[in-house]
C-alpha cells in the first residue's frame, strides 16, 4: 500500500462522513470516501504523483471533481467539490496543485481511493455522480455501493508543510480579489500572510502566529504592520497616505505579481 500525502494542510482533524456511511437517510448507497472540512478556497494537493484521467462537474452545489490515476496504475484518488485548475491528461507531482475547495453549502473535500485503474471504475454508476445525477443521491440503477473503493483511512499519510508551497508555486492561483483591511478574515487572508512572509523585510511575524507556515485567516495589528511595510518598500502608500496598511487594487497586483514570480 502506498503512503499518501495529505491533500489539504491542515491535519486530519474531523470526518464529517466516513466510508461507508449511509449517504443520507432515505437512501441505500453509502459514502464512497471520507468528507473533510475545509474551507472554500482552500488548496488541495495531489496525494501522489500520477495522471489527470477525468474532470467534470457534479452540478449544482457540487462543484466539480478530478480523477487522478498514479502511476503505477494500481489506485487512483478523486477530489470531489473543488475548483480544479489541472486538465485531463495533464501530469502532476505529489503536491502540485489539484485545485481549490469549492465555494458550495457546507464547503468540504470528498476524497477517495480507488484501486485499480480509472477507466475500469468510472463505468460503475455510483462512484461518482454525473451532472444528470447532481442532486440526487440514489439514481435508480446505482449500485449501493461501487466495488473497487478503499477506505482512505486505512492508508498511510504525510502531512506537510510544504505541501501547500510546492502546490501554491506551481499552481500559481491568486486568490484576494477583495480588498483587506484589519478585521478581514477567510482563506485569501492567510495567502496575504504567506505572501508577506515570503520576504524578511515584510515578515507578518518572526514566531507565533502569523508566522511562516503558522499563518492565519484573521487579519489583525501584526498583518496590518507588515501590509504597511510592503506598501513602503513598493513605493505604493505612506504613512498618512489614504489606504496606508488595506489592501487595495495597487497592493493586490503588486501582491500577486510576487506570488506568480515567486
Ligand atoms: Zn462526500
Amino acid at each position: 500500500m502506498p503512503t499518501f500525502l495529505w491533500p489539504l494542510k491542515k491535519t486530519l482533524t474531523r470526518v464529517v462522513q466516513g466510508f461507508g456511511d449511509p449517504w443520507s437517510a432515505n437512501t441505500k448507497k453509502l459514502h464512497t470516501g471520507l468528507d473533510i472540512p475545509a474551507a472554500a478556497g482552500e488548496k488541495v494537493a495531489a496525494a501522489a504523483s500520477g495522471t489527470v484521467s477525468k474532470t467534470g462537474d457534479l452540478g449544482k452545489d457540487w462543484a466539480h471533481y478530478v480523477v487522478l490515476e498514479h502511476a503505477s496504475k494500481d489506485y487512483c484518488t478523486s477530489y470531489l467539490h473543488i475548483d480544479p485548475i489541472v486538465r485531463v491528461g495533464q501530469k502532476l507531482q505529489v503536491g502540485d496543485l489539484v485545485g481549490c475547495v469549492a465555494k458550495i453549502p457546507g464547503s468540504h473535500l470528498h476524497f477517495n481511493v480507488w484501486k485499480g485503474q480509472a477507466n475500469q471504475l468510472l463505468t460503475q454508476r455510483g462512484a461518482l455522480p454525473t451532472t444528470d445525477n447532481a442532486g440526487k443521491v440514489e439514481p435508480t440503477t446505482d449500485p449501493p455501493f461501487p466495488s473497487n473503493f478503499l477506505d482512505p483511512s486505512s492508508f498511510s499519510y504525510r502531512y506537510s508543510n510544504s505541501t501547500q508551497e510546492t502546490a501554491e508555486s506551481q499552481g500559481r492561483v491568486f486568490t484576494i480579489t477583495r480588498d483587506l483591511a484589519k478585521g478581514s478574515s477567510g482563506p485569501d487572508v492567510k495567502l496575504l500572510q504567506q505572501i508577506l512572509n515570503s520576504d524578511a523585510s515584510t515578515i507578518v511575524a518572526i514566531s507565533g502566529l502569523g508566522s511562516p507556515g503558522n499563518e492565519s485567516e484573521l487579519f489583525g495589528d501584526l498583518t496590518e504592520n507588515a501590509v504597511q511595510r510592503f506598501q513602503i518598500k513598493y513605493s505604493i502608500a505612506s504613512a498618512g497616505t489614504p489606504g496606508f496598511g488595506i489592501v487595495g487594487p495597487k497592493t493586490r497586483e503588486q501582491l500577486r505579481q510576487i506570488y506568480q514570480r515567486n
